[in-house]
C-alpha cells in the first residue's frame, strides 16, 4: 500500500461550526480528519501532522518555507505529499512550493474545500479522497486538486469563492480529472534541471507590492512608491501589458522606479492569455521605461516568482531576465 504525509496547514476544511475561534487546536486537527474521513485508510497508508492552523489568508514566506523544508526532510519516507489548505491563498502556496522543491521526485498535492468537513454538505471529504489517490499516482510536481480537477499548482487560480470548482487554470489544460475513473491528460511535464537531484531552495524577498492600472491615476500611484525601499513592482496593466500612452507619465513613473533599482514587472488584468509588450505602443512604452512581461504567468505566479527571484537572485539584472524564463513550469516559453 502506498505510504502519504497528510500536512495540515489550516483553512476551511478543519473549521468546526460550534468552536469560539472556528477552529480547532492543532493537536486535534489530524485526528479529526482522519476520523471524519475514514476511507482514507483504504487509499494509502496516511501519516498526518500538524504544522499549523491558519485561514490562508494569513500565509507568509516564512509558512511557505516551513511546509518545504518539512517536506524535504520526509520526501524520502514516502510515495507523495498531501497539504491540506485554505482555499482562498492557495495558489500562492503552491507556486512558492514549486520554485522552493526542485526536481521534485513525488507528488505534492494541496488541496482544501469550500465548506467544513463536518457539514454535512462539506466538499472536503471527496476532494480529500481524490487528493490522496492522485498522490499515489506518480505526478510529480505540485498540484492542485479540486472537485474532480488536478491543476498545475502554479498554473491555477481561485476563479470561484461559491462554486465546489473553485479553481481553473486558464493558460494551461487541467493535469488530470477524476470521475468514475482517472483520466491524466497528457500536459508537458515540469523539466528537471542540472544533475536531477532533489533539493529545497528557497528565500523570499517580500519587499514587493502588486497593483491595478485604473483609469487616469496610474502615474500618481506609481510616483509614491519612490523612496519607499521596495525592491518589486507587479502591475496588473491592460490587456497584453498595455499602459496609458498619453503624455508617457505612466512610463515615466516606471522609468523613476527602475531608476531605484527596482524590478517593475507587467501582467495583466485579463485572465486568459498572455502579456506581450512588443504588440501595441502601451507595452513597448513600458518596455522602454525598463519594465519586464510576465507571459503567460498567472499574476499569482509571477509575483511569487518575482519575491523569490529577489530573495535567491537579489540583482535586479539577474531578476528581469530569469522572470522571463520558465523555473518550474509555470511560463510557456518558445
Ligand atoms: N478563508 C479560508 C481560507 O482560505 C477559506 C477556505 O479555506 O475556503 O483559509
Amino acid at each position: 500500500m502506498a505510504r502519504l504525509l497528510m500536512l495540515h496547514t489550516g483553512g476551511t476544511l478543519g473549521m468546526q461550526p460550534r468552536h469560539p475561534d472556528r477552529a480547532l487546536a492543532l493537536q486535534d486537527i489530524s485526528p479529526a480528519v482522519l476520523a471524519q474521513v475514514p476511507e482514507l485508510a483504504h487509499i494509502a497508508e496516511i501519516e498526518t501532522e500538524a504544522l499549523f492552523n491558519v485561514d490562508s489568508t494569513d500565509m507568509t514566506p516564512s509558512h511557505w518555507e516551513a511546509i518545504a523544508k518539512r517536506i524535504g526532510e520526509r520526501i524520502d519516507d514516502v510515495d507523495g505529499v498531501v497539504i491540506t489548505h485554505g482555499t482562498d491563498a492557495m495558489v500562492y502556496t503552491a507556486c512558492a512550493l514549486s520554485y522552493m522543491l526542485r526536481n521534485l521526485p513525488k507528488p505534492v498535492v494541496l488541496t482544501g474545500s469550500q465548506r467544513p468537513l463536518v457539514d454535512p454538505r462539506s466538499d472536503g471529504r471527496a476532494n480529500l479522497v481524490g487528493a490522496c489517490d492522485v498522490a499515489t499516482r506518480g505526478i510529480n510536481e505540485v498540484s492542485i486538486y479540486f472537485n474532480g480537477m488536478l491543476h498545475r499548482g502554479n498554473r491555477a487560480k481561485k476563479s470561484s469563492s461559491f462554486d465546489y470548482s473553485a479553481y481553473s487554470s486558464p493558460n494551461f489544460p487541467p493535469l488530470a480529472q477524476m470521475g468514475a475513473s482517472f483520466h491524466p491528460r497528457a500536459a508537458v511535464p515540469v523539466p528537471r534541471e542540472g544533475d536531477g537531484a532533489f533539493r529545497v531552495e528557497g528565500g523570499f524577498d517580500d519587499r514587493v507590492v502588486s497593483l491595478n492600472l485604473i483609469p487616469k491615476n496610474g502615474a500618481p500611484v506609481l510616483d509614491r512608491l519612490r523612496g519607499s525601499g521596495l525592491k518589486g513592482v507587479m502591475i496588473e496593466s491592460y490587456g497584453m501589458g498595455n499602459i496609458p500612452t498619453r503624455e508617457e507619465i505612466v512610463g515615466d513613473a516606471i522609468s523613476a522606479l527602475c531608476d531605484e533599482g527596482m524590478v517593475v514587472a507587467i501582467a495583466s488584468q485579463c485572465t486568459h492569455g498572455e502579456v506581450d509588450l512588443s504588440r501595441y505602443p502601451g507595452g513597448r512604452l513600458a518596455a522602454k521605461a525598463g519594465a519586464v512581461g510576465t507571459g503567460d504567468m498567472t499574476t499569482e505566479a509571477a509575483t511569487v516568482k518575482l519575491m523569490y527571484l529577489l530573495g535567491t537572485l537579489g540583482e535586479p539584472e539577474r531578476v528581469r531576465v530569469a522572470l522571463g524564463r520558465p523555473l518550474a513550469g509555470e511560463l510557456t516559453f518558445e
